[in-house]
C-alpha cells in the first residue's frame, strides 16, 4: 500500500498524530508518559515553519530505505493525551539524510523534551524494513501499553503464539477481520535493546501487531496513525474479554472454529490462521 495524491499536508498529519495518541489515551494504554508514535512520510514536505531548530542527529542505526525521508516522532518523555494540544511541542521532525544513517532533527521553540523517544530504534528499524519489503511512502508505527493483554502476556501459556491467537481471535467476528495475521509475541526483552528491535522488526513482517511480554505492544499500518491505534484496540478488547472469561472462570463459548472460519468466507478475509 502507498498514499495516493492529494497527499496529506503536515498539519493533518500532526493532527492526525494528536488524535491516536488520545486514543491510545481514552483505551487506558498510556499511562504517564508511556507510549510513543511515529510516522514515515516519503513525499517532500515544508517543516521549518513549524518546527525551526535545527540539528545534525545520527540516527541509531543505518536507514538506507528512508533515505531522504522524513520522520515524525514522539519526544522521549512526553504524554501521548498531550500531543493533540500541541503537536509541535511534543513531536520532532528527523529529515533522513541522503545516507541513511544520519538526520536533522527538527524541533519547535516551545519544545518539551531533550531526547527522542526511549524505543527510537525500534521505530527507526520498523519503518526501514518496512520500506525496503513494500516501498510504502507512508507508515505509522505505535507503541502503547493496553493493560489486559500486557496482563495476559504475564501468563506463560499466552507467550505461546498459536495459544494466544486461538484464545484472543474468538471474542468477536472483528478481530480475524482486522488482525488477519493475528497477534506476534515475543518475550521479556529491555526496552530499547538491541535484541527487542531486531525481534520486533521480525515479528511485524508477518504481523501489523506484536505484543511485548511483560511491558506492552507495537502496532504498524500503511494507510494511518488511526489504523495502527485501531489494531491496538480490537486486540486489547479481545484481551479483555479474555480476561473476563478468566474471572468467570472460562464458561463462555469463544466463537468455534466453524463460526470463525464462516466469518473468514463472509467477509472474504485473507488468512492462513482459521
Ligand atoms: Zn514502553
Amino acid at each position: 500500500m502507498a498514499l495516493v495524491k492529494p497527499f496529506p499536508d503536515l498539519e493533518e498529519i500532526l493532527a492526525s498524530i494528536g488524535a491516536g495518541g488520545s486514543q491510545v489515551a481514552e483505551i487506558e494504554a498510556s499511562e504517564g508518559a508511556a507510549g510513543n508514535i511515529s510516522v514515515y512520510v516519503g513525499w517532500p514536505i515544508e517543516v521549518r515553519r513549524h518546527f525551526p531548530i535545527l540539528e545534525e542527529i545520527a540516527l541509531p542505526q543505518p536507514a538506507p530505505h528512508l533515505a531522504n525521508g522524513i520522520l515524525i516522532v514522539t519526544g522521549s518523555g512526553r504524554r501521548l493525551r498531550d500531543i493533540a494540544s500541541d503537536p509541535a511541542a511534543n513531536l520532532g521532525v528527523v529529515l533522513i539524510s541522503p545516507d541513511g544513517a544520519s538526520g536533522t532533527l527538527h524541533t519547535a521553540h516551545n519544545r518539551l523534551f531533550e531526547r527522542l523517544t526511549s524505543e527510537w530504534n525500534s521505530h527507526v528499524a520498523v519503518h526501514d524494513d518496512t520500506v525496503a519489503r513494500t516501498g510504502t511512502n507512508f507508515h505509522a508505527v505505535v507503541h502503547a501499553q493496553p493493560r489486559h493483554l500486557t496482563y495476559l502476556s504475564q501468563i506463560p501459556d499466552y507467550r505461546d503464539e498459536d495459544f494466544l491467537n486461538r484464545r484472543l481471535l474468538r471474542w468477536e467476528p472483528e478481530t480475524i477481520i482486522n488482525l488477519p495475521s493475528g497477534i506476534g509475541i515475543l518475550p521479556f526483552m529491555l526496552p530499547g535493546s538491541t535484541l527487542l528491535m531486531d525481534a520486533n522488526v521480525k515479528s511485524l513482517r508477518s504481523h501489523r501487531i506484536v505484543v511485548w511480554a511483560k511491558h506492552g505492544v507495537m502496532a504498524r499500518s500503511d494507510i494511518s496513525v488511526k489504523r495502527a491505534v485501531d489494531r491496538i484496540e480490537y486486540a486489547e478488547t479481545a484481551a479483555n474479554y479474555e480476561y473476563m472469561d478468566m474471572l468467570a472462570g472460562g464458561r463462555a463459548d469463544g466463537l468455534t472454529r466453524q463460526e470463525m472460519q464462516a466469518v473468514v468466507a463472509a467477509f472474504d478475509v485473507d488468512t492462513s490462521i482459521v
